[in-house]
């Protein structure tokens, strides 16, 4: 892209290949997905993200190794890679402290530096994980976009226990569905919430013990009726809908914990804190994963623990056609992946 703006701005253009600088590795992509955040909201207006242009979107690229940059041994031509997205600085204090999902000043990939809308890009080798035997490039790009996170949010920061009552908001979603797979495959019981039967439907198909559609019944009331009338110990909300926040707020038993890393709803949201403190209720932000939870995420889809909920597949050239479907529809369940090595 050259400029900010409509689906329009995605054009294919050549440019010469990459060249792997020192501890980078060059990889040929077969799968990145389309993010709302890193790639609609960049595109349309560079979403206070200081991108240069022109620019290349993609966060995730997964495919396989055509080239090492210097002092890279641990990857050579031919491995396959997926790629995190997040580069952290680490110069600021959660780096120099040691806490690896709090870096406050990460370099994002197909954000501050080209993406994976690409036959090949360059990327630091500390960012590509192998991808296990028997998993694909499209699904390895998924569980790795977004199946650490739930590992973060259940045990880093919710700190699941078997046998607790574990409410996902979005079940069906990207983020979502892993947390669904993710609190199961941890002994929890999941109530599967989503704003349309077809997406309850979905998410109790991964795994969900009980489903509820929030836009057709009252889900703090549900949630009781499911958990013995104490509610949900742990809530996966990671949606910031106004209108939806106080049914997920609600449904928290006594000692709850809410965790959180999406706006996708609006952001602003109103909060009881009469609830808050006389339940001793805790709501906790989470952002960003640490490389234990990517190694979770790839055990357990090579355990066939994890599926990744992909929509469709298309070649890179149909970019902004896929970006403009999913603005006008919301509709689709699971990721759309673009795969370069696909003709159009
Ligand atoms: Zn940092």
């Amino acid at each position: 892209m050259e400029r900010f703006g409509g689906p329009e701005v995605l054009r294919p253009a050549e440019v010469p290949a990459p060249d792997p600088a020192p501890n980078e590795v060059v990889v040929a992509v077969e799968a990145v997905s389309i993010n709302r955040s890193f790639d609609l909201l960049v595109r349309r207006d560079g979403n206070n993200r200081n991108i240069v242009l022109p620019h290349v979107l993609g966060a995730d690229p997964a495919g396989t190794v055509a080239a090492v940059g210097d002092d890279v041994d641990e990857f050579s031509s031919g491995d396959r890679v997926a790629v995190s997205s997040t580069i952290r600085c680490e110069n600021c204090r959660e780096c120099v402290d040691g806490d690896e999902a709090a870096c406050r000043a990460p370099v994002m990939i197909g954000v501050h530096r080209w993406g994976g809308y690409a036959e090949q890009v360059a990327v630091p080798a500390a960012s590509a994980h192998r991808i296990p035997d028997g998993i694909s490039a499209a699904d390895a790009c998924v569980v790795l976009r977004h199946a650490p996170a739930a590992y973060n949010q259940l045990i880093d920061k919710a700190a699941l226990r078997p046998h607790e009552w574990v409410l996902v908001m979005g079940a069906a979603g990207a983020l979502g569905s892993f947390c669904v797979q993710v609190a199961k495959s941890l002994g929890g019981q999941v109530i599967a919430a989503a704003g349309s039967d077809s997406r309850v439907e979905a998410a109790l198909a991964l795994g969900a013990d009980r489903g509820v559609n929030y836009r057709a019944e009252n889900l703090a009331e549900a949630v009781r009726r499911f958990t013995g009338g104490e509610g949900a110990d742990v809530v996966c909300e990671n949606i910031g809908d106004p209108l939806l926040w106080d049914g997920a707020f609600d449904s928290m038993a006594q000692r709850g914990r809410l965790v959180t890393m999406g706006a996708h709803g609006g952001g602003k949201v109103s909060l009881d804190v009469r609830k808050l403190y006389s339940k001793r209720l805790r709501l906790i932000g989470s952002a960003g994963v640490t490389e234990k939870n990517t190694e979770d995420s790839f055990s357990a889809a090579a355990r066939g623990d994890l599926v990744a909920l992909i929509d469709s597949v298309h070649p890179l050239e149909d970019a902004a056609a896929q970006h403009r479907r999913l603005e006008e529809d919301r509709s689709a369940i699971g990721k759309v992946i673009l795969d370069p090595t696909m003709a159009a």
